[in-house]
């Protein structure tokens, strides 16, 4: 499985958004140095709710160094939705998914093809 490579200190913010958004989706999107994901940028406007697609191409912000997308999932499925699947195809790049109960344990990366990707945590 190839891996996505991400600072813990980022990961522990998300986790941290998921947990406070909750009973709501959060999402964002992922900006990478050298290979590493090290940031997020909570989208401006996003329909949080269940079942939207919130991700809408117009919203997308023109910076190259965004390389991913993160949302989270209100109930304990890490798996992407339909509505997902058709978003992950159209931006490329990788997707975190973070499920109840968000934990570390409860985080997945998607290729834009809906496989899975290890994630590998950074110091
Ligand atoms: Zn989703």
């Amino acid at each position: 499985m190839e891996t996505v490579k991400i600072r813990r200190e980022l990961l522990g913010y998300l986790l941290e958004l998921a947990r406070e958004f909750y009973p709501n989706e959060f999402a964002g999107f992922l900006r990478e140095k050298a290979g590493v994901f090290e940031e997020v940028l909570i989208a401006p406007d996003p329909h949080f709710g269940r079942s939207s697609a919130f991700f809408n191409t117009w919203m997308l912000p023109y910076d190259e160094s965004i390389k991913g997308t993160v949302h989270s999932h209100p109930g304990p499925n890490p798996w992407p939705s339909q509505a997902d699947l058709n978003f992950f195809s159209k931006f490329g790049g990788v997707h975190l998914i973070i499920a109840y109960p968000f934990t570390e344990d409860s985080v997945r990366a998607y290729k834009s093809d809906g496989s899975r990707l290890k994630v590998e945590i950074l110091d």
